[in-house]
């Protein structure tokens, strides 16, 4: 997200960003605990957690380089609605919320990035919503494994069966039934704790249209967010001219 501004935003905030390691299953946020800090992740990415009933949840969001950790800082709220859960370890940039409240309340380009991740948060979780309702637990397996795939760029990643039933809402034996379906398709192998996509083509066709949806629409926004950099260099190419 950060890369998506113009420079003289981004120098402007690297005195407050601190650079972090995340480590895999590290707690950012407790659900409704304080926010004290936002992080935007490099290579890192982070799942939303909800719950019901007071023991069982399940992810509703998947926050990776697009996007912000502590979103809530910025519509004015300092808890968080969600639990917070490093899913891919990784390095990502954090700032303290009194300083990113300043940096947004002066940054219209930090605005302009931070709702449109807004927006594409929103339909990625109301989409989570219906497939977690309409959808079975192999289509929504393929879809979490693409979608964790694509972030980690990567077709091999390290992942319990127990940590995806977490993930999915589902138990254990959901899961295991789920990747034995998809292992006899040839589409992913799991050894040892470690999934490998075989057949990603195939796996794209075995998955829910939910992947599809939120993907086009981020690739969309990417788009746009490619065409206005073109914009602004070409403006700032007129102004070398003039
Ligand atoms: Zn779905």
């Amino acid at each position: 997200m950060l890369d998506g501004l113009p420079r003289k935003d981004y120098r402007k905030l690297l005195p407050v960003l601190e650079p972090v390691e995340l480590a895999f299953g590290q707690v950012l946020y407790e659900s409704q605990a304080r926010i004290r800090h936002v992080y935007f992740p490099n290579d890192c990415f982070v799942s939303m957690l909800t719950g019901v009933d007071g023991d069982r949840s399940c992810e509703v969001g998947l926050i990776g380089s697009e996007g912000m950790i502590g979103l809530p800082v910025a519509l004015g709220i300092a808890v968080s609605p969600f639990r917070a859960v490093v899913q891919g370890g990784g390095t990502a940039m954090r700032m303290k919320i009194a300083d990113f409240r300043r940096e947004f309340s002066e940054s219209a380009a930090l605005k302009r990035e931070l709702f449109l991740f807004t927006h594409l948060l929103m339909i990625q979780i109301a989409q989570t919503a219906a497939c977690n309702r309409f959808h079975q637990v192999s289509q929504r397996m393929a879809r979490w494994i693409l979608m964790t795939s694509d972030r980690i760029k990567s077709n091999e990643f390290r992942i319990t069966q127990q940590f995806l039933a977490l993930m999915l809402g589902v138990r254990r034996v959901g899961v295991s039934v789920a990747a034995s379906g998809l292992r006899e398709r040839k589409l992913l192998a799991y050894r040892r704790g470690s999934f490998t996509i075989l057949d990603h083509r195939g796996l794209v066709a075995a998955a829910c249209g939910c992947y599809k949806i939120v993907n086009d629409v981020y690739a969309r926004a990417q788009g746009r967010r490619d065409l206005s950099h073109q914009n602004r260099r070409s403006h700032a190419r007129n102004r070398t001219d003039g």
